[in-house]
């Protein structure tokens, strides 16, 4: 238990000029839309944040008829280095409003401030330096010979790290000469709003980047739009299995990034304090809203109850709330509808016989909030350790041999990431060989690089983004 209270830390809003609505971004301007508007709100308080535009059919439309004509009149016909300026001069401004974009990603999602300063606005600059240096070497990326753009690429991504989801779409996008229209979610379009400005700012060539707001059809009409060369989606995998089949006898390429359900394995001689900081970090870092996230512990029976301990202990000292106080570790849950979910799933983690545990913490009153959880005595057949919960909340499994670990670990239809402790780098080589997942941690969890392939096996779905690999997807060679 803490022995002493953080005092209040909170960031200044002020930084933030929210306009009371917002258009759509088509053309290199803002526009008004023909369709219906939604509000979105912080989902700390549930505070209107702004009146977004629900981009219809005809919107999208007029989007993908902008990036069309900005790519057959400039942006393909652009050298390599001239593409690459503006993306550093995207870089940079992204910089210089660094403290901007924190501030209104925290506001609009929910996640603490310290994660959107220190996590997500960085690296979403880091992600157009790194392409931004790709731009005019695309010939010497081992592509093969001649890599060209595809054409219009449809964007659609979700709310969890909106402004870096963009980075991660937008940057290799344009890197390679291709253009863009881009789906914000819903309940997160504001940093794609002000991402927008950027682009006026940085004189991007109009219809170059277009972003369009709206739910799910507005994403439809985008994926399904005749004019769309390729589509990269970040989402569900619900939603991804719909987008396969929507553009499967197309001429359409696709990408897909969904969901996981990772394997965070402990082996007995693991460092104990480092592993439980990365537990830690692999499930209670952006809510559990991660994709990637160590949602399953699966720790060497030898060691289990003094992993469980010290893990609870650590929870102990979690503070969760406002997520504009710089000392908050744990935000807000980003709406009301994940909440439902995981407070579903929860429930049904208790009634299928598991023993639930949560420190203690005291919730706001207002907002979505759900308390760190962590679930022992689970086995493989209970729904919280088969599906994605995509919240604060740790399914712990034990295992005795490293062939049960790895057992255990595949046992998912996912296979985005997992992570390995160890004292032994034999144990970890042999153990990442054998686990089907895209990415897997060694003695770390969660660490994010421009320059590393990200993606998925299985039902995490198909493509990589970040370094050459990612720039694959964006280029066609041959005839
Ligand atoms: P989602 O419901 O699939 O939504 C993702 C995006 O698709 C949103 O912009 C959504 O709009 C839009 N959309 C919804 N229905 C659509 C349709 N029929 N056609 C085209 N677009 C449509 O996913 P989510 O619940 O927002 O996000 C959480 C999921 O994303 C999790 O499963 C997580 O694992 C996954 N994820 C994966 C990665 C990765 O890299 N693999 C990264 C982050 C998140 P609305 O916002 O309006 O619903
Ligand atoms: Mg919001």
């Amino acid at each position: 238990m803490p022995t002493f209270d953080y005092a209040p830390a909170p960031e200044s809003r002020s930084v933030v000029d929210l306009s009371p609505s917002y258009g759509l971004f088509i053309n290199g301007e803002f526009t008004e839309g023909t369709g219906s508007t939604f509000k979105t709100v912080s989902p700390a308080t549930e505070e209107v944040l702004a009146e977004v535009t629900e981009a219809s059919a005809a919107d999208v439309d007029a989007a993908v008829a902008a990036a069309r004509a900005a790519y057959t009149r400039v942006w393909s016909r652009m050298s390599g280095t001239d593409r690459g300026k503006y993306l550093y001069r995207i870089a940079r401004i992204l910089q210089e409003r660094a403290r901007e974009f924190a501030v209104l990603e925290t506001l609009d999602n929910g996640k603490p401030i310290r994660e959107s300063r220190d996590v997500d606005v960085p690296l979403a600059a880091a992600h157009f330096f790194y392409h931004a240096g790709w731009a005019d070497k695309l010939d010497f990326a081992g592509l093969g010979t001649d890599p060209r753009p595809h054409g219009v690429v449809g964007q659609v991504i979700p709310w969890n790290f909106p402004l870096l989801m963009l980075a991660w779409k937008i940057a290799p996008a344009l890197a390679t000469g291709n253009t863009v229209v881009l789906k914000p979610a819903e309940t997160t379009p504001l940093s794609a709003l002000l991402f927008a400005e950027v682009c006026q700012q940085a004189d991007l060539p109009p219809g170059v980047v277009n972003i369009v707001t709206g739910a799910g059809p507005t994403g439809q009409a985008l994926v399904e739009h005749g004019d769309v060369d390729k589509v990269a989606f970040t989402g569900s995998t619900g939603v991804g299995k719909a987008i396969a089949r929507s553009i499967a006898g197309t001429r359409k390429k696709a990408t897909l990034e969904l969901g996981g359900k990772a394997a965070n394995i402990v082996y007995d001689d693991a460092p104990v304090d480092q592993a439980v900081e990365g537990i830690v970090n692999g499930i209670f870092f952006n809510q559990g809203h991660v994709c990637c996230a160590g949602s399953r512990l699966l720790v060497q029976e030898s060691i289990a109850e003094e992993v469980e301990a010290r893990l609870k202990r650590r929870l102990e000292t979690l503070r969760v709330g406002d997520p504009l106080d710089k000392n908050t570790d744990v935000g807000a849950i980003n709406s009301r509808e994940q909440l439902d979910r995981i407070t579903e799933l929860a429930a049904a983690g208790e009634a299928e016989g598991a023993e639930r545990w949560s420190p203690r913490c005291e919730l706001p009153s207002k907002g979505f909030w759900f308390a760190p959880t962590v679930f022992t005595g689970v086995s493989q057949t209970h729904r919280i350790a088969q599906e994605e919960i995509f919240g604060p909340v740790l399914s712990v499994l034990t295992f005795r041999t490293p062939a049960e670990a790895v057992a255990k670990a595949n046992n998912t239809p996912y296979g985005l990431s997992a992570g390995v402790w160890s004292e032994k780098g034999s144990l970890i080589l042999w153990t990442a060989d054998r686990l089907r997942a895209g990415v897997v941690w060694a003695n770390t969890f969660n660490k994010f690089d421009p320059t590393s392939p990200f993606g998925g096996y299985k039902e995490s779905g198909y493509g990589r983004e970040g370094g050459r690999h990612g720039l694959e997807a964006y280029v066609r060679t041959g005839a």
